[in-house]
C-alpha cells in the first residue's frame, strides 16, 4: 500500500543521512520533498501542510543541525510526527462490547467492503474474544447481500439472523436484538445497506436502525484504494450518523495510502482495524507504529 511513498521518502532520507553536517537549508530541501511525496500518495493538502510545518518546527533549530546525527534525526521526528498522525486514542482492537448482547452497526458504501468485514469481524470475536456472535444483514434491497452474510455465516461458524421477506431494516435490526437477548449471544453485528453514493435516504434509514438499537459502535467500512474519497465519505458518515472507528478495507491492495493518513487528522476519527484481502481472516488491528515503520522503509 505504501510502496511509493515508502521509496520517495527512504529516497530522500538516504540522501539527508549520508550527510555529516546539516544546514537548516538541507532540512528544508528534505522536508519539500517530503511534501511532495505525501500529496502525491493522496494524503489531503491541508494534513500535508500541518505535518510538514510540526517536522519543520522540530528539525529546525540547534537541536537538529548540531547533534551527531542530524539526518537520523530528522528522520526519526518524521518517523514520530507519522505515528501522532495515524493514532487515535485507546486500543483500536478494543470493542465495547460489554453488557450482552453489544450491538455493533456496521456501516458504509455499497463495495466497501462491509459485508466482508462483518464477517470478519464476527470471526476474530468468535476465535480470539469466545464471544458468542450473531450476525444479520439489514440490506432489504439485496437479496444477494443478506444471503452472502449466510453464507459466510456458514464458513466461519457465526450465527446469522433467520431471512424474513417483507421486513424492513429497523424491524430486522430489532428482531436480531431480541434474537440476541433471547438467545444468549455477546455481540450482534448489524450489517447495514450501502448505496453507491451517500444519498438522504441511506442516512435516514441508517439513522432509524441506530435510534432503534442504541449502537456500542458504529464501525464505518471504507475503501482505503479511494484516498480522499474514502475520507469525505467518512466525514460525511460521522456528520449524520456518528461513528466510533473506521474500518479501511483494500490496504492489501496498490493504492497511495492517503486515505490512512488523512483519516484521523480530517474526521477526528481512529481507524480500528484494516482489511488486507478478501478471506475472513485477513484482518488485522491498525497498528500506527508499524504503519509508521512501513511507510519509512
Ligand atoms: P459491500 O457491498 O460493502 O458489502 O462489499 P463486500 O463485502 O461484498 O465486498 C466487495 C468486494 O471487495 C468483495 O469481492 C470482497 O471480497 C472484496 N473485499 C472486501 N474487503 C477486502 C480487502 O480488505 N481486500 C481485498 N483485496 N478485497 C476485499
Amino acid at each position: 500500500m505504501f510502496e511509493n511513498l515508502s521509496e520517495r521518502l527512504s529516497g530522500v532520507f538516504d540522501r539527508l543521512t549520508k550527510q555529516g553536517a546539516l544546514s537548516e537549508d538541507d532540512v528544508r530541501a528534505a522536508l519539500r520533498e517530503v511534501r511532495v511525496a505525501l500529496l502525491e500518495a493522496d494524503v489531503s493538502l491541508d494534513v500535508t501542510r500541518e505535518f510538514i510545518k510540526r517536522v519543520q518546527k522540530k528539525a529546525t533549530g540547534a537541536s537538529v543541525t548540531k547533534s551527531i546525527t542530524p539526518g537520523q534525526q530528522v528522520v526519526k521526528i518524521v518517523h514520530d510526527e507519522l505515528i501522532a498522525t495515524l493514532e487515535g486514542e485507546g486500543d483500536p482492537g478494543a470493542l465495547k462490547i460489554d453488557n450482552p448482547p453489544a450491538s455493533l452497526l456496521m456501516v458504509g458504501l455499497q463495495g466497501s467492503g462491509k459485508t466482508t468485514t462483518t464477517a470478519k469481524l464476527a470471526r476474530r470475536l468468535t476465535e480470539r474474544e469466545g464471544k458468542r456472535v450473531l450476525m444479520a444483514s439489514l440490506d432489504t434491497n439485496r437479496p444477494a447481500a443478506m444471503e452472502q452474510l449466510a453464507i459466510l455465516g456458514g464458513q466461519i461458524g457465526v450465527d446469522t439472523l433467520p431471512i424474513v421477506a417483507g421486513q424492513n431494516a429497523v424491524q430486522i435490526a430489532k428482531r436480531a436484538k431480541q434474537q440476541a437477548t433471547l438467545g444468549g449471544y455477546d455481540v450482534y453485528l448489524l450489517d447495514t445497506a450501502g448505496r453507491l453514493h451517500i444519498d438522504e435516504a441511506l442516512m435516514a434509514e441508517v439513522q432509524a436502525v441506530r435510534d432503534a438499537v442504541s449502537p456500542r459502535e458504529t464501525l464505518l467500512v471504507v475503501d482505503g484504494l479511494t484516498g480522499q474519497d474514502a475520507v469525505n465519505v467518512a466525514a460525511e458518515f460521522d456528520g449524520k450518523v456518528g461513528v466510533t472507528g473506521v474500518v479501511l478495507t483494500r490496504m492489501d491492495g496498490d493504492g497511495r495510502g492517503g486515505a490512512a493518513l488523512s483519516m484521523r487528522a480530517v474526521t477526528g476519527k481512529p481507524i480500528r482495524f484494516v482489511g488486507l484481502g478478501e478471506k475472513t481472516d485477513a484482518l488485522e488491528v491498525f497498528d500506527p507504529k508499524r504503519v509508521a515503520g512501513r511507510i519509512l522503509g
